[in-house]
């Protein structure tokens, strides 16, 4: 991979590419060789009240919010004409900051495209009001208004896609945007940034500042311009955003970890089964939120599907994430590949077997972490319990239904759940029982964008997608009217005695 060509970049504010108020920048550095890509200007709370102040300024006085919605859902669908345009840079440029495989990163600027596209046709079809008829002399409508300065921070995984998730209502639906990109992947958010400096969006409507959560993301978190605050990414970060968004009364949004079970009952369809549990941990890296990581498999079936496993995870191509045939590629950060390590090494002594793929030799230089499968987990080991956030699945036999619902519903997350099974009643009955923002019965884990979703326990506050992201960036203001003959009472009129 040639990094040479890839510049220094700055942040977006106000129309502008900036350096630094502090003119410090930080290294981003590559999955691949660990070596420095490229150097990001590393702002901090002076910067994002700049910011802030630049997307204050835009709604209050600017033309965005005020302008005829057909005209500002224009931009955006330029906006998804122009992610189109520059996919295959995008999806480039996303696989060498992150190390997700080139294949899988070109579906998800495909996918942000479709962001814009589907917000601007949501909203022009949303902003719809109620009207009552109180009585003769009364009506009252209600119309649905941007809520100020959206203050958006983002993770690194998939973080084109993600931010462009948060980026596409906000901004449809008239709110100026302030955005706080992971640091460990900075790149494709400035890639949005030039893009939405093309489309001709007017100045401090969209906003980025890149740098550090504990400055430059805290300092967002505690502005008192910021109406609302977006957030993806770990549990704990999520906590200490609503604590620290608290005293300013922060609208929040939280999308956050999960540890999630795929369950597998013995008249499952197995072949269908293994496809899909086998992509959900080990796409991306298995640095996915709705990852399968925790796989209960009825004991009827255990040995052979396991064997079937161990078959895909010794074919799984790891490889160079700019090799079109690659399906794994190198974790995010040397940090992070650490943290994996430490909990794979933790299964082994919690007494799970630790079955892994093989890394080739030319890519030691990387963050490569060999798909894993933890066998004969418990479900009260750490390794079952927290969220490792990479290319390692817990395995868990089970004998009964009531079993494997107790089992799947222990766990302090509730993000996700896959079920698989050819009994209809089975599935519906369990899928209504387990505790997660969203089940998957039979099927992979794909969504349509007018779907929900989220997650509920320590996985989420709040729904995201469809019209939930509407709802979260408008607010709705009712207008009462008097239309005839009203009788209001008269109140300091009697003579005083
Ligand atoms: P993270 O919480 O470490 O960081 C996310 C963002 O928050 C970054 O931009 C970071 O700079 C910022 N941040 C950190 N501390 C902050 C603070 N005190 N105040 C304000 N901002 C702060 O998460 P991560 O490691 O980047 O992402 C991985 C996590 O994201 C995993 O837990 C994963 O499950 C979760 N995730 C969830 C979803 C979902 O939709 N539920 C989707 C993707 C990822």
């Amino acid at each position: 991979m040639d990094v040479s060509a890839v510049p220094n970049i700055k942040q977006y504010i106000n129309g502008e590419f900036l350096e630094a108020d502090s003119n410090e920048m930080f290294s981003n550095i590559s999955p691949f060789t660990n070596k420095e890509i490229n150097q990001v200007a590393k702002g901090s709370e002076v910067d994002i009240d700049i910011a802030v102040a630049a997307a204050r300024d835009a709604f209050k006085h600017g033309p965005w919010r005020e302008m005829p919605v057909k005209e500002r859902l224009n931009y955006i669908k330029k906006i998804a004409d122009l992610i189109e345009e520059e996919a295959e840079e995008i999806s480039y440029l996303e696989s060498l900051d992150t190390g997700l495989p080139i294949s899988q990163t070109k579906k998800q600027a495909a996918r942000a495209a479709e962001n814009f596209r589907f917000y601007a046709e949501m909203v022009n079809s949303r902003l719809v009001g109620e009207a009552y008829q109180v009585d003769e002399a009364f009506i009252n409508y209600t119309i649905h208004k941007p809520v100020g300065v959206a203050g958006l921070i983002t993770p690194w995984n998939a973080p084109f896609m993600l931010e462009t998730w948060k980026v596409a209502p906000a901004l449809a639906t008239g709110n100026t945007v302030v955005l706080k990109p992971a640091e460990w992947s900075p790149l494709t958010a400035n890639k949005l940034a030039e893009i939405i400096d093309k489309a001709g969006l007017p100045k401090g409507v969209f906003n980025i500042v890149h740098g550090f959560g504990e400055t430059a993301g805290a300092a967002l978190v505690a502005h008192p311009d910021v109406q609302l605050i977006s957030f993806t990414g770990e549990t704990k970060t999520g906590s200490e955003i609503i604590r620290n968004g608290a005293s300013t009364l922060k609208r929040v949004s939280m999308e956050l970890g999960g540890k999630s079970p795929a369950i597998i009952f013995d008249d499952a369809d197995l072949e269908k089964a293994l496809d899909a549990v086998v992509w959900g941990i080990f796409s991306f890296n298995g640095e996915r939120c709705t990852a399968n990581s925790r796989l209960f498999v009825q004991e009827g079936i255990h040995d052979e599907f396991v064997r079937l496993l161990k078959e895909r995870v010794d074919n799984i191509i790891i490889g160079d994430p700019m090799n079109p045939n690659s399906e794994i590629g190198p974790l995010i950060h040397k940090e992070h590949f650490e943290n994996v390590s430490r909990y794979i090494q933790l299964a082994r002594e919690e007494g799970a077997e630790v079955i892994s793929g093989k890394i080739p030799e030319e890519l030691k230089e990387g963050n490569y972490v060999a798909p894993t499968l933890l066998l004969n987990c418990r479900n009260d080991m750490t390794v079952a319990q927290e969220e490792i956030f990479g290319p390692v699945m817990a395995v868990i036999p089970f004998k009964s239904e009531e079993q494997v619902l107790e089992m799947a519903n222990d766990s302090k997350y509730g993000l996700a759940a896959y079920i698989w099974t050819t009994d209809i009643k089975r599935g519906h009955r369990l899928a209504q029982k387990v505790d997660s923002g969203m089940v998957w019965l039979n099927s992979q884990n794909v969504r349509d964008l007018r779907i929900p979703f989220g997650g509920s326990k320590n996985s989420g506050v709040g729904r995201e997608g469809g019209h939930y992201s509407f709802e979260f960036y408008t607010e709705t203001q009712v207008v009462h009217v008097s239309i005839g003959e009203q009788s209001i009472p008269k109140f300091g009129v009697k003579k005083k005695q």
